[in-house]
C-alpha cells in the first residue's frame, strides 16, 4: 500500500465520526501523491504525513451565558491549533449550530495550506462554537462572546494564535471578544483580526474575501484570454463573502443574478442590487424575503436552487457541501465554464471531479478565498507597526497576493504534469512550503 493510502486509512480509522475532516484530508492527500511519491523514504521516516494530519492541540470548553430571560445557556467552544510550522496559528471562529469537532478540524486542516499559499507567515487553526447568533439580542451575543473569550484568552496571543471571523462571527462579535480579551489581559495587541476601524482593524478586510475571489477569477480568465465583462454569474450565500464577491463582480462588468441564505434564494434577472442586499443583511439582519419585497425584478424561492440558473460562472459562497453532483451536472448542462469557491469546501469531491472532467475551470476555496486571511495577516502587520494603511494600499496588496496565488497554483500543477488542475496545484504549492518548514524544524 502506498504511504498516502496508509495514512488515509489511519485518518479514517482514527476520525470515523468526522466525515468532513476525512473529506478534506482525502482531497489534499490524493492530490499531493506525486510529491509524496518522489520523497517517500524521507517522509515515511519523518512520519511527515501522520504529523500533518494530527492537530498540535484541540481545545474544547464550556461556554455558559445568561439569556434575556435570565436563563443560563450552555454552549461548547472549540479552538483547534493545527500547525504552526510557518507562523502563529491563524483562522476564523465559526458560530453556527452545526459546529462540532469534525467541522472545526476540517477547516483548520484546510487553513494550513490556504495560509501557506498566501505567501505570508501564518500557520493553520480554526475555532468556534455551536452557538447561533441568529435571533439573539445584542446583549445575548455580548454575553456569549465574553464568556467564550474568558476561556479562550488563555490559548491565544498576537504571536501565538490570532483568531478572526467566519460564519456567524462578524464585526459585532469580534468587537465584543476583543473588548473582553483586553479587559482580562490588559493587553492592546493584534490578537484578533476583523476588528473595527477605530480600534486596530484594517481597511478592506471586510471586502477582502469576496474581492479576492474575484481577483483570482479574473486572473484565471485573463490566463485563458477572457474577461469578466458581460458574464452572467450565479452566487450562493448572502453573507460577508457573497456580498463583496457580488460587488466586485459587478465592478468588473459581470451581471450577478442570484444569492441565497439558509431558507431561500433570489433570482434577479436585472442583477442583484448590492446596496439593498447590504441593507437587508448587514443592517437589518433580515431574511431574503425582505430583499424580494423591495425589488420588483426579484423572484424569491424557498429552499435551494441557485445552481439551476443558466450562467457562465458559478461562485459558491455560503457553506461546505452546498454544490452537489446533481448541481454540477446542471451547471455543465447549462454551459457554465468557471467555478471558483468563495466558501470553504462548498463542492463535494464527486462534484469537483465531474466539473474538472467536463472541462470547467475550477479553483478550490483554499486558493480562491485566501484573500480574507491574507488581509487578516496584513491587519496583523499594521498592528505590529502601529500604523494604518490606506484602502488602496491594502486592496492593491490583496490583488497582488491573489494574482500570485493563481500563478503559483498554476505552476505547481504544470510542474507535476497536471496543467489546469488547480485543486492539485493549490494542495501541492501549499503543502511543499509547510513540509519543508516541518522537516527543517525537527521532530515536533
Ligand atoms: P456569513 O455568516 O457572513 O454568511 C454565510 C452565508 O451562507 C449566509 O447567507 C448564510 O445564510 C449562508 N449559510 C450558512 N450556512 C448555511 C447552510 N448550512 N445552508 C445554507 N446556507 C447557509 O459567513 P461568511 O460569508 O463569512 O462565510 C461564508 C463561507 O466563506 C464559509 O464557508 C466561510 O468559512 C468561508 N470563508 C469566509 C471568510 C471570511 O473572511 N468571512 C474567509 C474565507 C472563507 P443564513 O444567514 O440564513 O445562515
Amino acid at each position: 500500500m502506498s504511504y498516502v493510502d496508509e495514512v488515509l486509512e489511519l485518518v479514517k480509522k482514527k476520525n470515523a465520526a468526522e466525515p468532513e475532516f476525512i473529506q478534506a484530508v482525502t482531497e489534499v492527500l490524493n492530490t499531493i501523491r506525486p510529491v509524496v511519491d518522489a520523497n517517500e523514504a524521507l517522509y515515511r521516516k519523518e512520519a511527515l504525513l501522520e504529523r500533518i494530519v494530527e492537530p498540535d492541540r484541540q481545545i474544547k470548553f464550556r461556554v455558559p451565558w445568561v439569556d434575556d430571560k435570565g436563563q443560563v445557556q450552555v454552549n461548547t467552544g472549540y479552538r483547534i491549533q493545527f500547525n504552526n510550522a510557518i507562523g502563529p496559528y491563524k483562522g476564523g471562529l465559526r458560530l453556527h449550530p452545526s459546529v462540532y469537532t469534525g467541522i472545526i478540524k476540517f477547516l483548520g486542516f484546510e487553513q494550513i495550506f490556504k495560509n501557506s499559499l498566501t505567501g505570508l507567515p501564518i500557520g493553520g487553526g480554526k475555532g468556534g462554537s455551536d452557538f447561533d447568533p441568529k435571533g439573539k439580542s445584542d446583549r445575548e451575543v455580548m454575553a456569549f462572546c465574553q464568556s467564550f473569550i474568558t476561556e479562550l484568552y488563555k490559548y491565544i496571543g498576537a504571536d501565538e494564535d490570532v483568531p478572526a471571523g467566519d460564519i456567524g462571527t462578524g464585526a459585532r462579535e469580534i468587537g465584543y471578544m476583543y473588548g473582553q480579551y483586553k479587559r482580562i489581559t490588559g493587553l492592546y495587541e493584534g490578537v484578533l483580526t476583523g476588528k473595527g476601524l477605530t480600534y486596530g482593524g484594517s481597511l478592506a478586510r471586510t471586502e477582502a474575501t469576496g474581492y479576492g475571489l474575484l481577483y483570482i477569477t479574473n486572473a484565471l480568465l485573463k490566463d485563458h484570454n477572457d474577461t469578466m465583462q458581460g458574464k452572467t454569474v450565479v452566487v450562493s450565500g448572502a453573507g460577508n463573502v457573497a456580498i463583496y464577491a457580488i460587488q466586485k463582480a459587478q465592478q468588473l462588468g459581470a451581471k450577478v443574478v442570484t444569492c441565497s441564505d439558509s431558507t431561500g434564494w433570489i433570482y434577479d434577472p436585472e442583477g442583484i442590487d448590492v446596496a439593498l442586499l447590504k441593507d437587508v443583511k448587514e443592517v437589518k439582519r433580515a431574511r431574503l424575503t425582505e430583499y424580494a419585497a423591495n425589488r420588483p425584478s426579484a423572484q424569491y424561492h424557498e429552499g435551494r436552487g441557485v445552481w439551476t440558473i443558466k450562467c457562465d460562472i458559478a461562485l459558491p459562497c455560503a457553506t461546505q457541501n452546498e454544490l452537489l453532483i446533481d448541481d454540477a451536472k446542471t451547471l455543465v448542462a447549462n454551459g457554465c465554464k468557471v467555478v471558483c469557491e468563495g466558501a470553504n469546501m462548498p463542492t463535494t469531491l464527486d462534484a469537483t471531479e465531474y466539473l474538472q472532467k467536463s472541462g470547467v475551470l475550477f479553483i478550490p476555496g483554499k486558493a480562491s478565498n485566501a484573500g480574507g486571511v491574507a488581509t487578516s495577516a496584513l491587519e496583523m502587520s499594521q498592528n505590529s507597526e502601529r500604523l494604518s494603511w490606506t484602502f488602496e494600499e491594502v486592496d492593491s496588496k490583496l490583488q497582488g497576493i491573489m494574482e500570485n496565488i493563481y500563478k503559483n497554483i498554476s505552476a505547481a500543477a504544470k510542474k507535476y504534469g497536471m496543467e489546469g488542475n488547480y485543486v492539485a496545484g493549490a494542495n501541492i504549492a501549499g503543502f511543499e512550503k509547510v513540509a519543508t518548514a516541518m522537516l527543517a524544524q525537527g521532530v515536533c
